[in-house]
């Protein structure tokens, strides 16, 4: 085993690693978004992969996140810890607070979203796509940390590049979704086909496209948004390195059984 934990997020996390070993292997469905960093966090073996390369070049839409996975999964990984930025579409999930994705809603069009499609059919379980050990491990390090987060958040997955229009942005809050995102699906459910862990953090850069009602609340722009993102990403790190320490070697969550009972067929 090269990593017992898999961390995929920008590439500001490349700096958690002291002198880190870097492997470039491409696998059954591709090649990785960028070369895997490993070195030590918090005690444990860790793996970094930047979900749209180092220099921010593939777009969301274009991720491979089939090879992304698959080469964690190839070095022993057994939890993935994601992290992403999010616009809100609710006003308690404000600019600058951490959350635990709990549930997704889809609504992404054309990409490979499953390792069965082929050979087997496999209907693998999204009713809780998310670690529920991992996000309980999480809440607890952001409480003791004291940082503004949120336990649970419901996300909806929308294909990009393009930002949501007014209507859509509205249509999404008033189906009681809480934040929107752009790389949460299909990375959770290719990791829970794989039988991995998989704890997806977000943290609030912007209100979507403002707030309905409240003129005062106004969409940022994209330059506002990373800054507000470069200006997190220190919490997000020293909360990572607290939930990879925090995180008890043995798992006693369901990921790790996902596909018993869900293989179907044979063609
Ligand atoms: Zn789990």
């Amino acid at each position: 085993m090269d990593a017992e934990i898999g961390v995929i997020g920008g590439s500001g996390f490349y700096s958690m690693l002291k002198k880190p070993k870097f492997t470039s292997a491409s696998n059954a469905y591709g090649k990785p978004s960028e070369s895997i960093a490993l070195g030590m966090v918090s005690g444990k073996k860790a793996a970094f992969l930047s979900r749209h390369s180092k220099n921010h070049t593939i777009p969301p839409h274009k991720v491979n996140y089939r090879a992304n996975i698959q080469a964690l999964a190839d070095l022993g990984t057994k939890r993935i810890i994601a992290t992403s930025a999010v616009g809100s579409l609710k006003e308690e999930y404000k600019p600058g607070d951490m959350l635990f994705f709990d549930q997704f809603v889809n609504m992404t069009d054309g990409r490979k979203d499953t390792f069965f499609d082929e050979d087997l059919v496999v209907h693998v379980s999204a009713a809780d796509p998310y670690c529920e050990q991992m996000r309980r491990v999480a809440s607890a390090a952001a409480k003791r940390m004291g940082i503004r987060h949120h336990d649970k958040a419901t996300v909806v997955v929308v294909n990009g590049p393009r930002f949501s229009t007014r209507a859509e942005s509205k249509y999404y809050g008033n189906q009681g979704f809480d934040v929107i995102n752009m790389t949460q699906y299909p990375e959770s459910i290719l990791a829970r086909e794989k039988q991995l862990c998989y704890l997806g953090i977000g943290f609030v850069t912007d209100y979507d496209v403002g707030l309905e009602g409240r003129p005062d609340i106004k969409k940022v722009s994209t330059k506002e948004v990373n800054e507000n993102f470069a200006k997190g990403i220190s919490t997000i790190k020293e909360l990572v390195a607290e939930i990879i320490k925090e995180t008890p070697e043995k798992r006693t969550c369901a990921c790790g059984s996902a596909l018993e009972n869900a293989v179907q067929t044979k063609t």
